[in-house]
């Protein structure tokens, strides 16, 4: 039965397109499990109705004619209740209904199941029998498995077909649309250019290429670099080596001979092919012609195949990097974003990001809205690849993507820029004012940073100093980790851009979905592991060399604080200030006349929260980590997008610690800040405020926002909103609260997420 599942998924995957992919799944099915029948009907939304789109057994006519509406049918029962559908005797059955041009008359026995994904049913996947039997309950589990593991596949090909402008059923879609999250507010209308991680063959989109000659030249002198490669760990392990590992090594020299691989790739090169585009579908159309034929030594084959394809694609891109050229207006589409590819893109050309990965709370969501970027994320079934260089709108308010956007929906968010240019410019007018309540309660807005880009923006709009300096990006954008030096060099620039307004820097904070390319961390649960402040304490030198550069960098200007991320027990901050105060007498026995700078703590580890008393005795302020508290509080990976809809910092049990956090460190005159994208949006500001505390630090993009609500409400009304949230039991509760509340205040205009709905 898994054999069965493996090898019918495996050739499905192998399909091009949702025609091939369908009439392999009835071949296949119909073969499997010795039925007369089998059919799939799948949901086309332009018509709202199921329509036969493959067949094995009816007649093959009424493909893509036939047709039922939901409730309609056999095939509609199936589709109403979700659920699988056992008869023996189908055509007494009341919801029997007859389709002349299948002449299916014949058959009596019938078993539909729905093909369920992310919880919508695309269609329904019917056998069918002459004899009047009840499938039995293998046949059953059977078809319900398959299903299951059928239905990424089929919306991936249907949602391939919807980049090209057409339904399920072949008709032309009207601005096919695909759904993920919003992960940063903002709409674009722009070019998609299609990213993906290195030396994945599956990621290569096809593009022409600008000129074949030196295409063909540039790919042999990869190969060649390969080959070289090869023969080298080949002369390197060669006593180690027994006689049939050394023919191993010839068979892959051979493999990669001008007459072998190397020939066909040149060929579809001639074509007008990239070389990665070409060189990717030779070798997975290899790869997927061994992996079919169900033998164990086929499929190492397969393997050795994929394995030097890749190497040879590495080498593609690594001569590649840096010659990219990205069109102007930019959207970059992947299937998981990094911020190294975000920070390749010329400024002045990225507009919007897209991610199939990924949820709002991921780092690159952050990043994204500190860059003022538009995001989409976790878009499941993203043909990223198909997407390669068509027009696309991207809306960071409702999640969506469209592509191929007809004159008119263009016209649409045309209409919405325009909208938010004036937003802006009405914003702006506030930018040098207080961020200050109408009954003269003051809160100073900070920034969270990254790039010295956010930096320069960040003071265009008001920032009264930098919350969150996330020392990791930089890091992130690197091949190795940088020397003490280029770290210092990186930090002056942000503590000059801000002098003499206060810059927190935070300790490397890596891990979690924030690796480093140069210094892999592989873990079941990363982030419940090896993160923060736990890879400096088992990397003194890492730390010490960090905080050193920090230091050095505040050198005359004074104005920096550091910050602790991750934090979960008073050893940490015991063995951090211990180290801080190592290197800053190292330093001064060096010559430079530094100050020691305020130490703060993290907290964003629940437990913590219980321990404000023991940190207060220790550090000189406390910001908030409401992301990864969140995370923590309510178990929901907030990098998950399946989960995503659980995420929510306005959680009556998120609030009252956080209440708990602002009394508790208040009560001891310490300083408190919040640093997690909690406090960018309005509503939530409003609260924070009212808990007492007195640095928000968000991105640049909401800063002017979140001073517009604060300046039109009073600190009374705030507090009373604050009393009443803390008393709901659930989100929805505290957010129609917030609604309400903020729309009899008069500031609910820049509350609103969604522009277009
Ligand atoms: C947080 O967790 O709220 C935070 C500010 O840190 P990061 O988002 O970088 O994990
Ligand atoms: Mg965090």
């Amino acid at each position: 039965m898994l054999e069965k599942l493996r090898s019918i998924i495996q050739e499905v995957n192998g399909a091009r397109d949702l025609t091939a992919t369908l009439n392999i799944i009835v071949r296949r099915v119909q073969q499997a499990m010795g039925t007369k029948v089998c059919s799939v009907y799948l949901l086309d939304k332009n018509i709202g109705r199921y329509v036969l789109m493959a067949t094995k057994g009816l007649d093959q006519i009424a493909v893509g004619r036939v047709s039922l509406a939901p409730g309609e049918g056999l095939v509609g029962l199936v589709s109403q209740r979700a659920e699988p559908v056992n008869l023996d005797k189908a055509r007494s059955h009341p919801r029997y209904f007859y389709l002349p041009e299948t002449r299916e008359e014949e058959f009596d026995s019938f078993l539909g199941v729905p093909v369920i994904h992310h919880g919508q049913v695309l269609g329904v996947l019917v056998v069918q029998q002459i004899d009047s039997r009840v499938f039995d309950p293998e046949d059953e589990a059977f078809l319900i498995t398959l299903s299951a593991q059928l239905a990424g596949i089929i919306a991936n090909a249907e949602a391939r077909g919807a980049v090209e402008g057409f339904s399920p059923s072949g008709l032309h879609a009207a601005d096919p649309s695909f759904n993920g999250v919003p992960g940063a507010p903002g709409v674009a209308i722009g070019v998609a250019m299609a990213v993906f991680p290195p030396a994945d063959l599956r990621a290569i989109p096809p593009r022409p290429c600008k000129d074949i000659k030196a295409e063909i030249i540039f790919f042999n002198e990869c190969l060649n670099a390969v080959r070289l490669d090869i023969s080298e760990l080949k002369n390197k392990i060669k006593g180690q080596l027994r006689p049939e590992e050394r023919e191993l090594f010839d068979a892959y020299l051979h493999m990669l001979s001008d007459n072998a691989l190397g020939t066909e790739v040149v060929n579809l090169i001639k074509k007008d092919n990239w070389a990665q585009g070409a060189l990717a579908e030779i070798a997975l159309m290899h790869v997927d012609a061994l992996e079919q034929i169900g033998d164990d030594y086929l499929r190492e084959r397969a393997t050795d195949i994929k394995d030097l394809c890749s190497r040879v694609l590495f080498y593609l891109q690594q001569k590649q990097k840096g010659s990219t050229s990205y069109p102007d207006r930019c959207i970059l589409v992947s299937e998981e974003l990094s911020a190294a590819m975000l920070a390749e893109v010329p400024k002045e050309k990225l507009i919007a990001v897209v991610s199939a990965r990924g949820s709002a709370h991921a780092h690159v969501a952050i990043l994204a809205r500190a860059m003022g970027l538009p995001a989409v994320m976790g878009v499941g079934d993203l043909p990223f690849a198909e997407l390669d260089g068509k027009q696309l709108i991207v809306d960071g308010y409702n999640g969506k993507v469209f592509s191929n956007p007809s004159p008119e929906l263009r016209e649409r968010y045309q209409e919405i820029v325009r909208e938010e240019v004036l937003l802006t410019s009405e914003l702006e007018t506030i930018k040098d004012l207080p961020c200050e309540t109408l009954d003269g309660h003051r809160v100073q807005l900070w920034v969270n940073t990254g790039l010295l880009t956010d930096v320069l923006r960040s003071r265009e709009r008001g920032a009264e100093g930098i919350g969150l300096f996330r020392t990791e990006v930089p890091f992130m954008l690197r091949e190795q980790f940088p020397t003490e030096s280029e770290q210092a060099e990186i930090y002056r620039q942000q503590l000059e851009a801000f002098h003499p307004k206060m810059v927190t820097m935070r300790t490397l904070d890596i891990g979690g979905d924030k690796p480093l390319p140069y210094f892999p961390i592989k873990e079941d649960n990363p982030f419940l592991g090896w993160r923060g402040i736990r890879v400096s304490m088992d990397h003194p030198e890492l730390f010490l060399g960090q905080v050193r550069a920090m230091m050095r960098a505040s050198e005359g200007l004074n104005n920096l604080q550091i910050l602790l991320p991750m934090i979960s027990n008073v050893k940490e901050i015991d063995t951090s200030i211990m180290l801080i105060r190592r290197a800053h007498r190292e330093l001064f026995e060096e010559g430079h006349a530094v100050k020691l700078p305020p130490i703060g703590v993290m907290i964003e580890v629940p437990a913590m929260a219980y321990q404000v008393d023991a940190i207060v005795k220790r550090a000189d302020f406390v910001s908030v980590g409401s992301n990864d508290l969140t995370q923590y509080m309510l178990a929901v990976d907030r990098n998950n997008s399946r989960v995503s809809n659980l995420f929510s910092n306005l959680h009556p049990a998120v609030l009252r610690v956080m209440q708990k956090i602002a009394t508790d460190v208040r009560a001891a005159g310490k300083s408190l800040s919040i640093c997690g994208e909690m406090a960018g949006n309005p509503a939530a500001a409003v609260l924070l405020m009212a808990m007492g505390f007195e640095i928000l630090s968000m991105n640049a993009t909401n800063l002017l926002k979140v001073k517009s609500v604060i300046r039109n409400l009073t600190m009374v009304q705030a507090q009373e909103l604050l009393a009443k949230a803390l008393e709901q039991e659930d989100t929805e509760s505290v957010k129609a609260l917030i609604d309400e509340e903020l729309h009899n205040a008069g500031v609910d205009k820049l509350l609103r997420s969604s522009r277009t709905s």
